[in-house]
């Protein structure tokens, strides 16, 4: 679905990803993982196109997207959960949902959206009229995936959707997002420094070291790989 090849940005003169290719295919999680500074945001944005690469190739179901703007990226259903959530804590949950949907065609697809978003975080319901900087971070995090499925997503990519969460709270987040992938067929791009949760939903796995592929294969492979267990899942 989404195939990255020989892709290279650089902020100045600091080279934050360096000729990287990495596929994700449909119906699939794909997990990108790697420790702080490895450039795992740089690729989302990258993908995004809230960062412009150098040289490489990113093609979305078989036609370059490389140079497309930011809006056409969403348009075509490749849609990014930010880092830190970045939501409007001075609107009420619902008003953060809609806006998620801003670029939905009609109305009817938005209300139908916003309805399976209450049915999959039923907190959300509850607590719509909510403002959402008075949410937990749990909350908040499910506040920003529902608002990104507000966008009728192919591809959902989501950076480090577990960050700052207590671990309960985060395996929900886990637990809901292999929901997504199995019951809504939702193809995913996953972020994540917690390697062990993030290899256990995911049927393919990159490990990013200072912006180069260091290692790729199956998710079960990689949990089992020594270097990764001793490196990543601290065993
Ligand atoms: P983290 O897990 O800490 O978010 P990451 O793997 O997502 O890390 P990136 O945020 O992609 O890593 O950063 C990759 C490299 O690019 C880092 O060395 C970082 O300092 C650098 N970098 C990121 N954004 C910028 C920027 N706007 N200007 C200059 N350098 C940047």
């Amino acid at each position: 679905m989404l195939k990255i090849e020989n892709l290279s940005v650089y902020y100045g003169y600091v080279c934050a990803l360096k000729e990287i290719s990495l596929e994700v295919r449909e119906g699939e999680i794909t997990c990108l993982l790697g420790a702080n500074g490895a450039g795992k945001s740089t690729t989302l944005q990258t993908i995004s196109s809230l960062v412009k690469a150098r040289s490489g190739s990113i093609e979305f179901r078989g036609v370059e997207i490389g140079g497309h703007d930011s809006a056409k990226i969403v348009d075509l259903g490749i849609i990014q959960c930010p880092e830190g959530r970045q939501l409007f804590p001075s609107l009420s949950v619902q008003d953060n949902l809609m806006i998620g949907a801003y670029k939905v065609k009609n109305r009817s697809e938005a209300l139908e959206n916003r309805s399976t978003v209450y049915e999959l975080f039923p907190i959300l319901s509850e607590r719509r009229r909510q403002l959402a900087g008075t949410l937990s971070g749990g909350e908040q995090q499910m506040l920003a995936i529902g608002r990104a499925l507000m966008a009728s997503p192919s591809l959902l990519m989501l950076d480090e959707p577990s960050l700052g969460l207590a671990p309960k709270i985060a395996e929900q987040i886990f637990d809901l997002l292999e929901k997504l992938n199995k019951e809504k067929n939702l193809t995913i791009l996953l972020v994540e420094q917690n390697a062990n949760a993030a290899l256990k939903i995911s049927t393919e796995a990159y490990i990013l070291e200072t912006g180069s592929i260091a290692l790729h294969g199956s998710s079960e492979s990689l949990a089992k790989n020594d270097l990764v267990r001793e490196k990543y899942l601290g065993a």
